[in-house]
């Protein structure tokens, strides 16, 4: 997949917008190749060659092998192979990249096509924050029947350059080709790896409907909870004592119904794995009620 850290699918240096790191961005600044020195991934016109971490074996992941993984796993929503190239690339290589994936893109609906099994693929548009290869790609890949349209790549350096994507983009996604039959505006858009609260306002302002990212459950594994009231840090010392103070008091997850402060301080500095179920259980309730918030706003017209 594209700019969502924690997803497997994604090869290439940074991850978008959000200004995390992904996974494979921290296994190739590292070069954890199996002792051989080489980098673990390595991106060729047939697929991504991956080094095992564990013991230096190479598998190739291609745009087929991709989609017949999803398949099999029963994704509701396939997204394509795609390559993530770092912010700071050079538009010689940007361009590469972009037709690269185009081409992995073609692939995977090809493969997907061959058997889809009432499930969808979206399409990931790429070209980072240069207006014309954006627009190229947009153009390119809504011309093929994917069944909703992804925002990949990378996103912009920070939340600013990100609104900035989003502002001029948008109208694009909406206005349809003279001459083509292809209804831009009747497929959902989706924004790959974005999940921060101010992003996620931003973008759904911007006609963003879906978006995915591990933002929420990476934050809830590291100790910050979401809370109306401002993140939560639950390592601090002022939390030790908050008998019967719940994350959230509008909260109405099984952690906040059934947990206080104190105990979830109590959980995390005893390290038991227990806190990160709890704090993710309640980060994605957070979102689901934020995520909720907003549509109840479209349907009153104060979006
Ligand atoms: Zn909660």
């Amino acid at each position: 997949m594209s700019s969502g850290g924690d997803d497997a699918a994604a090869v290439g240096g940074v991850e978008g917008g959000g200004g995390g790191d992904g996974e494979l961005k921290r296994a190739s600044s590292k070069k954890k190749g199996g002792g051989g020195g080489s980098p673990p991934v390595r991106v060729t016109e047939e697929g991504a060659i991956f080094r095992s971490y564990r013991d230096g074996r190479e598998f190739l992941l291609t745009p087929e092998s991709t989609v017949l993984a999803q398949k099999s796993l029963g994704a509701d929503i396939i997204i394509p192979l795609d390559e993530l190239p770092p912010y700071h690339i050079d538009r010689a290589s940007l361009v590469d990249s972009v037709d690269r994936t185009h081409r992995w893109e073609a692939r995977s609906l090809a493969q997907h096509l061959s058997d889809v099994r009432e499930q969808a693929m979206y399409c990931v548009v790429h070209g980072g924050v240069d207006r014309e290869l954006r627009t190229r790609s947009l153009d390119y890949l809504t011309s093929l029947p994917f069944d909703g349209y992804a925002i990949g790549g990378s996103l912009g350096k920070d939340a600013s350059e990100l609104s900035d994507l989003l502002r001029w983009m948008m109208p694009l996604m909406n206005a349809n080709v003279p001459g083509s039959d292809v209804d831009r505006r009747s497929k959902p858009r989706h924004l790959l790896g974005i999940a921060d609260e101010p992003s996620v306002l931003d973008a759904v302002i911007n006609g963003i409907d879906t978006m995915d990212s591990c933002y929420p459950t990476r934050l809830a594994r590291h100790g910050t909870l979401l809370s109306r009231g401002g993140k939560v840090h639950i390592k601090s010392g002022r939390h030790s004592r908050r008998y019967g103070m719940p994350i959230d008091p509008e909260c109405g997850c099984s952690t906040c119904r059934n947990y206080d402060r104190a105990y979830l301080w109590h959980l995390f500095k005893a390290k038991e794995p227990v806190f990160m179920t709890l704090a993710t259980i309640h980060n994605i309730q957070y979102m689901n009620d934020l995520m909720a918030r907003q549509r109840q706003l479209i349907l009153e017209d104060k979006i």
